[in-house]
């Protein structure tokens, strides 16, 4: 068993939407994990669930995470880092090339400041092992300054902790509610989406899940997906209940990239908030929502399906992303 500190009240809301519903002609319901944890929740707070479990268990005083500017995990890191005293020392990383104020202080930049992490900077953000070995020379001045410091990776290679936060998930909404048909899920380092998959085939589940991407284009994140599964089947025997099969991507709100919402995303934030009162993110969960009534479109999720979109949060973006989405709206 992995350790774990409990961050998230569980169980989080399931909620049936009914207008949605009727509009879309399916039964869509939605986990709030939008409110899972502290500093405007989101999916993160499961997976940190894990990695602070390990990082106490190391006996660990210092976080140490990288992300994009607009990073959730780094967000929800620092808070969690502050719920237990811990300190949190978070890279924000050049991913999206937007120069702005708005985009590089504000939003989940400014939360960072006011949970009190300390922030550094890294100038790619495309570099996934450089990224992780910036942070770990990081670690080596504050382990020379006897602090005890513990890495949340980003890269692959790294026992997937944070999936296992998502198995959990799965086993949760599969006692609120067995019945559902089709999962839909944001995929971008690919914990939740593997994690999700797996918590279902382990409780023998055969619902669809479908990984909406919001990184990289679906080819390259199937084969992400599938070293991830792999990766956890060493830790969690849910996971080796995974077949190839069962890896489904689409991509089609992922343009024009990450951390940047076109036309499709912004649509589906529209439809959200106006038939279902609920804000969706610009990088996130607008894209993984705009595969829904895409999918519906195109037949592939057939009309009277029970559809559960997972709300994977990501709301401490929204203030940094005003006039990107305004002038689309
Ligand atoms: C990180 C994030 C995701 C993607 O989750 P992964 O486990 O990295 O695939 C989805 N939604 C939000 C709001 C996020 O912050």
């Amino acid at each position: 068993m992995m350790s774990k500190v409990p961050i998230v009240s569980q169980p989080t809301p399931l909620e049936r939407l009914p207008r949605l519903s009727e509009t879309l002609g399916i039964d869509l319901f939605v986990k709030r994990d939008d409110l899972a944890g502290p500093s405007l929740g989101g999916n993160k707070s499961r997976q940190l669930e894990y990695y602070f479990g390990a990082a106490l268990e190391a006996g660990a005083d210092t976080v140490l995470i990288t992300g994009a500017v607009q990073s959730n995990f780094v967000r929800l890191t620092a808070a969690v880092a502050a719920t237990l005293g811990m300190q949190a020392v978070v890279q924000l990383e050049d991913r999206v090339g937007d120069h702005s104020q708005e985009y590089q202080a504000g939003g989940n930049a400014l939360l960072c400041d006011l949970l009190g992490a300390r922030i550094l900077r890294y100038p790619k953000g495309e570099d996934e092992a450089g990224a992780d070995a910036a942070l770990h020379t990081h670690a080596e001045i504050l382990r020379a300054e006897r602090y005890k410091p513990y890495v949340i990776h980003l890269s692959e290679g790294h026992p997937p902790l944070g999936a296992l936060g998502y198995v959990d998930a799965a086993h949760e909404i599969l006692a609120q509610n067995s019945g559902f048909d089709f999962f839909v899920v944001a995929s971008g380092s690919g914990s939740t989406h593997s994690g999700l998959l797996a918590g279902l085939r382990g409780a023998g589940s055969t619902a669809r899940v479908i990984g909406s991407c919001v990184r990289r284009p679906a080819r390259a994140q199937a084969a992400r997906i599938s070293r991830i599964i792999s990766r956890l089947s060493d830790i969690s025997n849910d996971a080796r209940a995974v077949k190839e099969s069962d890896i489904e991507i689409w991509d089609g709100a992922l343009a024009p990239g990450y951390g940047q919402p076109g036309q499709p995303a912004v649509d589906a934030m529209k439809l959200m908030a106006r038939q279902a009162g609920l804000v969706l993110d610009p990088v996130y969960t607008s894209k993984s929502f705009a595969a829904i009534p895409a999918l519906v479109e195109s037949g592939q999720i057939p009309r009277g399906s029970r559809v559960c979109f997972v709300h994977t949060g990501g709301l401490g973006a929204l203030g940094a992303y005003g006039t990107a989405i305004r002038d689309i709206l």
